[in-house]
């Protein structure tokens, strides 16, 4: 075990800068308009929620992404909680989640109202298994007048929310295939995937709606903030409308005709987000660099692999991974152990989210692949190196 822990730090250090001694697993990379765009709103005074940048930086994302239509907000979880909202799920609905995910995914579930239902990642995306959750499915729902039932708890399954698990792409075509027999909304988490194609087309543009994350360890930065990507302009306005209070256009009057949010990026965390979008495609590169180098360092390493990008996809690589041949928590601890006490930020994958207290009685099928799955990963430094 100890060979093994060594091996992987000296493959690790090699890779990495030898000008520093301590490496992060993933810091921001400011080097491009942040100062000048960030002073502009200074100077000029449009700091808050409204302004160009926020307009801007909702261009930049569209562009980018190929997706119609991006709302900009506060945070990672709050476009995921207000994707869950448009696409109807509604108190003691059930939603669809990964096991294997942050735990953010579950907690925007909660924040409806509605009860996350665990599904079993695969090893080949990190992400759903969609031939097990079809199986599983065709086990436990059924569809009665558009609306997918679960037999057993005999609440409605309003949706599913497959992650992009560490940035790799999960196999969309499959999943969208079993949300449409199953009428089911498919909302992607693409937070950790700003950069990540499916078979050319970017993540985040499969579902109704999606949600990215702009918080200060994603490939993007904003300092902290979201954004909602959708191809629909009923719901883009919908978005746009409820995350800025529900107030209806007027020059003085404050009328609003929904229960809204106060969700709308910041102009100031905009404008980083702005400098942060003209210098993706050189992350992007980057990461892409970084991973390869990793991955052929690791092929050489025995009891360890490194993990690579689905074949369907091309991968932003947010955080690179490695997997111990042989799962086991201890063997795992030992080596972050080890790793940890050279400088060399590792971290394990999350605890699943069915073994935190507030989602353990949450229905769930077995994740068997999950625990696999968090027993051997080992996420290393993939920062951004310029
Ligand atoms: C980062 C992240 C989020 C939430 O984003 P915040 O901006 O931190 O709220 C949601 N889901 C996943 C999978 C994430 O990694």
């Amino acid at each position: 075990m100890k060979t093994l822990a060594q091996n992987i730090s000296k493959t690790i250090l090699n890779i990495l800068s030898k000008k520093n001694n301590v490496f992060p697993l993933h810091e921001p990379c400011f080097h491009g308009n942040e100062w000048n765009y960030v002073k502009e709103c200074i100077d000029t005074g449009w700091v808050s929620s409204t302004g160009q940048f926020v307009n801007k930086f909702e261009e930049l994302l569209a562009k980018y992404t190929g997706s119609k239509y991006a709302v900009a907000v506060v945070n990672g979880t709050a476009a995921l909680h207000m994707c869950l909202k448009i696409a109807g799920v509604k108190n003691n609905d059930e939603v669809i989640i990964p096991a294997l995910s942050f735990v953010a995914t579950a907690n925007a579930v909660s924040y409806c109202g509605a009860i996350p239902h665990f599904v079993d990642s695969e090893e080949k995306t990190l992400g759903i298994d969609p031939s097990k959750l079809d199986d599983y499915l065709n086990d436990i729902a059924i569809v009665r007048s558009n609306q997918c039932i679960n037999k057993i708890t005999g609440r409605k399954i309003q949706a599913v929310v497959p992650v992009h698990t560490f940035g790799h792409p999960v196999d969309l075509d499959a999943i969208k295939e079993i949300c449409e027999h199953f009428s089911l909304a498919l909302i992607e988490d693409a937070a950790e995937s700003l950069g990540s194609f499916y078979k050319g087309c970017h993540t985040g543009t499969y579902g109704l709606l999606s949600a990215l994350s702009f918080n200060g360890n994603k490939t993007v930065t904003t300092g902290g903030g979201g954004a909602i990507l959708t191809n629909d302009k009923k719901l883009a306005d919908y978005a746009k409308h409820l995350t800025t209070t529900a107030k209806k256009a007027h020059k003085w009057e404050y009328i609003h005709d929904y229960i809204g949010y106060n969700y709308r990026m910041p102009n100031i965390n905009a404008a980083i987000g702005c400098a942060q979008m003209e210098q993706l495609p050189i992350f992007i590169d980057l990461k892409r660099k970084l991973a390869l180098k990793y991955e052929i360092a690791f092929s050489k390493i025995e009891g360890v692999s490194f993990f690579v990008e689905p074949n369907f996809g091309k991968s932003n690589y947010w955080l690179n991974s490695i997997l111990l041949d042989k799962p086991s928590i201890e063997k795992r601890n030992f080596v972050l152990e080890l790793i940890n006490s050279k400088g060399i930020m590792a971290r394990p994958a999350w605890n699943l989210l069915h073994l935190l207290p507030m989602y353990k009685d949450c229905p769930k099928m077995s994740l068997k692949t999950s625990k696999k799955i968090a027993d051997s990963l080992i996420n290393i430094p993939s920062s951004v190196i310029i």
